[in-house]
């Protein structure tokens, strides 16, 4: 009952009043602040005077952070159908409809491949303007397959957030986006290609829950609201004053859930420096890492030493050969967590407390992403 009026509410798609078309002048909603509209979009939709990030586009972000031009997007076959027929005090569909038309999106989230700085990457931009940026199947696809096509290409990858949490609207289905990104994002990360997250404001619901928060860097925008529940039910749930801050970035980021805030105008440069930083990484010897699902015993057995013992030696004629073909990005993935670096990472390190969990299912390589392994249950 009372939860279709919440949704009536939560999901009614935002009035771009900051968009006023014959306004020279816009009032910041944070500090009250005329802002001269040139001087906003110079300064990137942010107030001049108390920093307030004005909520943007997927497409502005994109031209914000990617070398120009540089934007291909992909999946945009990819939409949302009518799965349960759902009807509230309006038909899913006609709402699908409506959003389609004011925003020229075809779903909440834009994917494709990008260069910042001449550097490809994979990114997806949601937007909050699109029913509220909300994770349905087709945008938690499109984001499945961003992944995967960053896996193929082991470009980077980039997401960034902009969310009321799942779409209601298909029930189950949209609830099932956070487990399949997440698997994928496993892969990723065992393949060894990073994943960056953005959050910006707001961050909430399913998207926080699932690929948002689990980034290898994790960025968000200045007091962007990143939560699960809101503020309000939390109160009510634990009967308590909530503290100062709550939920805003920099709060999450003084409990060491985010790595760092950014201004919008920092954040391409920042980016840039983070796939630098992560290009150069990939050329150091790679150590063994456990893949998402995999027990101790197993990795022990098959994966190499854990984490408090060394790394492998790299192999004695050439010290610093880099373990995975990075010089060869259009691979797909053998060489990726090094482990199957020359000197093996099966063989005389693994302990022989188990030879019979070392099954030759990895020759020649890859104990980090075979495709064909079965995913033990985590310890
Ligand atoms: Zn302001």
């Amino acid at each position: 009952m009372s939860w279709l009026k919440k949704s009536k509410e939560g999901l009614r798609t935002p009035q771009r009043k900051r968009e006023l078309p014959d306004g020279l002048w816009t009032k910041c909603e944070d500090c009250g602040e005329i802002l001269y509209q040139k001087e906003l979009e110079r300064n990137l939709w942010t107030c001049t005077k108390c920093s307030y990030h004005f909520r943007i586009s997927a497409r502005t972000y994109l031209k914000i952070l990617l070398d120009e031009e540089s934007f291909v997007e992909r999946f945009s076959e990819i939409v949302s159908t009518d799965p349960l027929k759902f009807r509230d005090t309006k038909r899913y569909a006609d709402r699908l409809r409506k959003a389609r038309e004011e925003t020229g999106l075809s779903e909440a989230i834009l994917v494709g491949e990008g260069a910042i700085e001449g550097r490809p990457l994979v990114i997806g931009v949601m937007d909050f303007s699109f029913l509220g940026g909300s994770l349905a199947s087709a945008a938690g696809e499109r984001i499945a397959r961003g992944i995967l096509l960053a896996l193929e290409t082991r470009h980077p990858l980039v997401l960034l957030s902009s969310s009321g949490g799942a779409r209601m609207f298909e029930g189950i289905l949209s609830l099932m986006q956070m487990a399949k990104t997440n698997a994928l994002l496993a892969r990723l990360s065992d393949a060894g290609v990073p994943y960056i997250s953005i959050m910006t404001h707001p961050t909430t619901g399913g998207v926080t829950a699932s690929f948002a928060s689990v980034g290898d860097v994790i960025l968000a925008e200045p007091r962007a609201l990143i939560g699960f529940a809101g503020p309000r039910v939390i109160k009510q749930t634990i009967n308590q004053e909530l503290p100062e801050g709550f939920q805003r970035s920099e709060f999450l980021l003084a409990k060491g859930m985010i790595d760092r805030i950014v201004h919008r105008n920092e954040l391409r440069r920042t980016l840039a420096s983070l796939l630098h930083f992560f290009a150069a990484a990939a050329l150091l010897p790679q150590k063994p890492r456990r893949r998402a699902g995999e027990t101790l015993a197993r990795f022990r057995a098959v994966g190499g030493p854990i984490a408090s013992t060394p790394p492998p030696a790299p192999a004695p004629g050439a010290p610093l050969q880099p373990v995975q073909a990075d010089s060869t990005p259009g691979v797909t993935a053998p060489g990726v967590n090094g482990a199957p670096s020359p000197q093996g990472t099966q063989g005389p390190q693994g302990p022989a407390e188990a030879p019979d969990e070392a099954p030759g299912t990895t020759p020649g390589g890859s104990a980090a992403f075979p495709a064909d392994r079965e995913i033990p249950i985590r310890e």
